[in-house]
C-alpha cells in the first residue's frame, strides 16, 4: 500500500514527466503506476503489466529517476516490480486525469521553455524528440531532409542559409529542430540559438526600449547556428528586417549556419523587404510538401511504433487514406485513437476512426443554402475555424482582428476574402456567415463576396493569394 508521502512524491515525479511526454504516451504508461514502497535507497515502481517493464526500462527509466532524484537526492535507483493489481484500477486513471487535466495549447507552453546558451542569449528548447532520423521520408519532403542532412554535417557550408517553406503542419519545426539536435550532437559545444520570429521579434523591441541594441547586436553575432521558424510573421515589422539582415549578413560572413522556415518561398513573401529576400536567396531553398499515401502510411507506422501502439493494418491503411491534409492532422487522429483506446478501452477499428474523424472535421456549414452556382463542400471537410486560421496566417492578421470592427485595408480585405471562401467552399450561407463574423449582417457578407468575385476578374495576383490559401487549408489540390 503506498503511503501518502510517496503517493505525493510520485504525483510530483508524474507531472515532470507530464510536461516532458507527448500526452497520449504519458496516459498510455503511466496511468496505472505507483510507488510501491522502498527498499534502503531504491523506490519500487509498479507497473501494471509485465509488457510495461521492457518499455519503462528502455524509454522511460532514465527520466523516471532523474525526477526522482530532483525531489529527493537521497534516491539513488528504481526497482521496477509488477503489480497486475494495479491495472485497470478505474478510479486512479480517473485521479490521474483530474490531477493532469489535458493542456490547452500544452504545445505552446512547453515550446515557451527557454535555455540560456549564453550570456544574454536564450534559446528555445531543442526538443529531442524531433530527430532526422524519425523524420519520414517521402518524394514530398526528401530535399529538405537531405538539405538539413547535409547541414547538420557540414554546418555553414554550401546550403547557407538553409530556407524550408511549406504548409502548415507538415514538418518544418520537426527539420529545423532536428537540424539544432544532430548539430548539436557532432558539436556539443557549438552555440546553436533556435528562436520564433515572435520572439526574435520582442528581444528586437525590448533592445529598442532598454537602448541595448549594440548588446543585442554582440550578442546574435557570437552565435554558430541561427535558426528562425516562421518569418512570415516578421510582416510589417520594418525594424525587426532591419535588425535580422544585419545579424544575417555578419554571421554568413563569417561561414556561421542560418537556418530559416516559413509557409511559403522567399519570393512569395512579399511582406519583407528586397534586400532579405535576396539574402535568402543565396543559399539552399527546399519546400516540405503534403505526403503521398505511403509516406502517410510509413509516418503512421512511425508514430505507433513511438507511441508503443498496436493498429490494425486496416485501420493505418484507412487513416493513411483519408487524413491528407497534413502530418499533424495524421497525428491529432492517432492522437484520438489512442486516448480512445485508453479511456473507453475500446481497440480502434474502421468505423470508430471514421466517427473520429467526423468529429474532428465537422464544420460549421449548413446545407441548405441560396444556392449561387459555387461548387459543392469537399469531400474531407474543412472547418471555418480552420478557414480563418488560413487566411490569418497568409496574412499575418489575427482572427481577432478579422472578426472584429476595425476597417483598415489589411483587416478589411483579408476578412472579405474569408468571407468568400467561405461562400465559396464551405457552401455557409450568407446569413450563417455573418452570424460566423461577430454577428454583422448577411447583407455585408453578400458585400464583400461580391466585392472579391468582381476583384478576382481584374487582379491577378489577389486570385494568386485566393488559390494559394484555398490549397494550403484544403480546399483545393
Ligand atoms: P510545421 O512546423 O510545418 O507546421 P511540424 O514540424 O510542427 O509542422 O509538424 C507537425 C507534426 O508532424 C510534428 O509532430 C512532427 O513531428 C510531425 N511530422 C511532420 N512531418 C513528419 C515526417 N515526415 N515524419 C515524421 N513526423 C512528421
Ligand atoms: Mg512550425
Amino acid at each position: 500500500m503506498t503511503n501518502s508521502v510517496d503517493l505525493d512524491l510520485w504525483l510530483k515525479v508524474l507531472s515532470v514527466l507530464e510536461e516532458k511526454l507527448p500526452r497520449g504516451q504519458f496516459i498510455t504508461w503511466f496511468k496505472d503506476t505507483s510507488i510501491l514502497g522502498r527498499e534502503n535507497d531504491n523506490v519500487i515502481v509498479g507497473l501494471p503489466l509485465p509488457m510495461f517493464l521492457n518499455w519503462h526500462l528502455e524509454h522511460y527509466r532514465t527520466m523516471t529517476i532523474e525526477a526522482l532524484k530532483a525531489l529527493d537526492p537521497t534516491i539513488d535507483q528504481i526497482v521496477y516490480q509488477v503489480d497486475v493489481g494495479l491495472k485497470d484500477d478505474a478510479a486512479r486513471t480517473l485521479r490521474l486525469l483530474e490531477h493532469f487535466p489535458e493542456k490547452k495549447k500544452s504545445r505552446k507552453v512547453a515550446g515557451k521553455a527557454e535555455i540560456k546558451i549564453a550570456e544574454g542569449l536564450y534559446s528555445k528548447i531543442l526538443n529531442p524528440r524531433y530527430s532526422l532520423e524519425n523524420f519520414v521520408v517521402g518524394p514530398d519532403n526528401r530535399l529538405a531532409h537531405a538539405a538539413c542532412s547535409a547541414v547538420a554535417s557540414q554546418p555553414g557550408g554550401k546550403y547557407n542559409p538553409l530556407f524550408i517553406y511549406g504548409g502548415v503542419g507538415l514538418g518544418k519545426t520537426h527539420l529545423l529542430q532536428a537540424t539544432g539536435n544532430a548539430i548539436l550532437r557532432t558539436m556539443p559545444n557549438a552555440t546553436i540559438l533556435y528562436t520564433t520570429t515572435e520572439d526574435f521579434t520582442n528581444q528586437v523591441i525590448e533592445a529598442i526600449q532598454h537602448q541595448k541594441m549594440e548588446q543585442f547586436r554582440r550578442k546574435y553575432r557570437e552565435v554558430d547556428v541561427l535558426i528562425i521558424d516562421d518569418v512570415q510573421f516578421l510582416a510589417n515589422k520594418d525594424r525587426t528586417q532591419e535588425e535580422l539582415f544585419h545579424t544575417f549578413n555578419a554571421l554568413t560572413e563569417e561561414r556561421k549556419q542560418v537556418i530559416i522556415s516559413s509557409d511559403r518561398p522567399p519570393r512569395e513573401l512579399s511582406i519583407l523587404q528586397d534586400r532579405l529576400v535576396s539574402r535568402f536567396e543565396r543559399g539552399m531553398i527546399a519546400d516540405v510538401g503534403v505526403p503521398d499515401y505511403e509516406t502517410r502510411h510509413a509516418i503512421l507506422s512511425e508514430k505507433t511504433k513511438e507511441f508503443g501502439l498496436l493498429l490494425d493494418e486496416k485501420v493505418l491503411g484507412y487513416i493513411a487514406e483519408h487524413a491528407t491534409k497534413s502530418v499533424r492532422q495524421l497525428e491529432g487522429i492517432l492522437m484520438q485513437a489512442v486516448a480512445q483506446y485508453e479511456l473507453e478501452h475500446c481497440v480502434p477499428t474502421v468505423k470508430g476512426i471514421a466517427d473520429i474523424m467526423r468529429k474532428l472535421c465537422e464544420p460549421l456549414n449548413e446545407q441548405k443554402d441560396e444556392d449561387i452556382g459555387f461548387q459543392p463542400a469537399p469531400k474531407q471537410a474543412v472547418s471555418f475555424q480552420d478557414l480563418l486560421e488560413g487566411v490569418s496566417r497568409y496574412y499575418s492578421v489575427s482572427v481577432g482582428d478579422m472578426l472584429g470592427e476595425s476597417r483598415v485595408r489589411e483587416v478589411l480585405v483579408p476578412r472579405q476574402i474569408a468571407m468568400y471562401i467561405g461562400k465559396k467552399h464551405l457552401r455557409m450561407s450568407f446569413v450563417r456567415l455573418g452570424e460566423s463574423f461577430s454577428n454583422r449582417d448577411h447583407t455585408t457578407v453578400m458585400h464583400a463576396v461580391d466585392k472579391i468575385e468582381k476583384k478576382i476578374q481584374e487582379d491577378a495576383q489577389m486570385l494568386r493569394e485566393i488559390r494559394t490559401i484555398e490549397r494550403e487549408v484544403g480546399l483545393a489540390a
